[in-house]
């Protein structure tokens, strides 16, 4: 069971934050995070983004994916229009940073971000996004907005007991390295979005 154990004030580059950590146990080196943007109102309907880590999009700003860009784009909403980033540490759909290099290294021979994934033994997605909903209910917030493409995230919702007032999509722009990523996206999980290059 996660336990909040640790919150503070945060000022970002897109405004004024209350940081908070859960976890199940305070030694935790990886607790989820939450990004609570100042003023948001817990007791309507709330705008929550689910974020899965990925340190080689949002530190090293790599162009193999949009993780770096849609948490931007997620944090620049959010600050404007209240509501919570809910990030959550299941790193490379929670393959772990050490397969994702292995499965990045697969990808040069030709592979796609499905295949690579398979071919080492892995699921093609792993990630569980019910500590988001665990998370919501330690917050008391029970009717939320979601800012998605991912219609894997709208499910799990939609099978909680939280209500989906409705999807806010979060459009980015393709480059010439992510466009197939992208493309495999569509096509194989059925997200939301055009692909269309800048
Ligand atoms: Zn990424």
């Amino acid at each position: 069971m996660l336990k909040l154990q640790a919150q503070t004030t945060l000022p970002t580059d897109f405004g004024n934050f209350k940081l908070l950590a859960f976890s199940e146990k305070e030694e935790d080196w990886m607790p989820h995070l939450a990004l609570i943007a100042e003023g948001t109102e817990l007791d309507t309907v709330t705008n929550i983004r689910i974020h899965s880590e990925c340190i080689t999009g949002e530190i090293f700003h790599s162009r193999k994916c949009e993780c770096g860009q849609q948490l931007d784009a997620a944090m620049k909403y959010i600050s404007e229009n209240g509501g919570i980033i809910l990030y959550l540490r299941q790193e490379g759909r929670n393959i772990g940073i050490i397969n994702k290099i292995k499965a990045y290294q697969l990808q040069e021979k030709g592979f796609d971000t499905v295949e690579a994934n398979l071919k080492l033994g892995l699921p093609a997605d792993d990630r569980d996004f019910s500590p988001a909903v665990e998370i919501l209910d330690i917050l008391g917030v029970d009717k939320i907005n979601l800012l998605t493409n991912n219609p894997e995230k709208m499910s799990s919702i939609e099978n909680s007991h939280i209500h989906l007032n409705r999807r806010i999509p979060l459009n980015i722009k393709a480059n010439e390295t992510n466009y197939s990523y992208l493309a495999t996206k569509k096509s194989y999980f059925g997200h939301l979005f055009e692909t269309s290059l800048t």
